[in-house]
């Protein structure tokens, strides 16, 4: 079997873009685990589900078929066949998300569909609890992290380059929002694995990030 990589670490440092390049690299099959979980929350947005309702959240997700397929070279996140790649991004969803996921039955039915997906090796997959959950036994284990400013900076800029209002101030709070309900929660929360390899991305570029981690693996 071939290799597993896991990429955790907080909100906004680059795990997704860095993830993708690297999986494209090896010829991995790119796994974004905060998509399902993003993709459920937007559901329960839809059918006015409290995301704070264990029980009706567990239910829901019975109820969701949510694959992360590759159509033409483009990564698409569908539920029940519908396309909602870009909805799941939406300010609702990104600030919701957080509480959808702190919930221990659904952890476990996402856990239990992310090892499956992984089962056969050959995959980069990023998230929050890959190395310590997941995957504990990743080949390699990445946690990315970058200062909260920066984290902040880099989303204002790729929201203003796609001409989309932003408010940076704002921004930098949801991250931080989001970082500490992450790493609070009582299941698998955010934190790096003991084995896992720290990299600050805080003055780093896309690429010297994707080199340096390249270079672990083949070493
Ligand atoms: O990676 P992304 O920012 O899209 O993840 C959205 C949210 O999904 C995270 O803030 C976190 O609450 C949750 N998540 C998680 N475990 C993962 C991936 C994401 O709890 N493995």
């Amino acid at each position: 079997t071939q290799m597993n990589i896991a990429i955790d670490g907080p909100a906004g440092a680059g795990k997704s873009t860095v993830a993708k390049l690297l999986a494209e690299k090896l010829e991995f099959v790119y796994i974004d685990t905060g998509a399902m979980y993003r993709a459920l929350t937007w559901k329960a947005i839809k059918e006015n589900v409290d995301v704070n309702d264990e029980k009706v959240l567990h239910q829901l997700l019975k109820e969701c078929d949510i694959a992360l397929v590759n159509e033409s070279g483009h990564s698409l996140v569908k539920l029940n066949g519908q396309d909602v790649t870009e909805e799941i991004r939406n300010a609702s969803v990104t600030n919701n998300v957080s509480y959808v996921a702190k919930h221990p039955l659904i952890r476990k039915e996402m856990v239990s569909k992310q090892q499956l997906l992984a089962a056969n090796g050959g995959t980069v997959m990023d998230g929050r609890d890959i190395g310590t959950a997941v995957l504990p036994e990743a080949n390699v284990k990445i946690f990315l992290t970058a200062s909260v400013e920066e984290r902040a900076k880099r989303r204002h800029e790729e929201n203003i380059s796609k001409g989309m209002s932003s408010d940076l101030v704002k921004l930098k709070e949801d991250i931080a929002k989001r970082d500490q309900i992450d790493s609070e929660r009582d299941v698998a929360p955010l934190k790096q694995a003991e084995d896992a390899i720290v990299l600050d991305s805080t003055s780093m570029s896309i690429e010297e990030v994707v080199e340096n981690i390249y270079g672990v693996i083949v070493e």
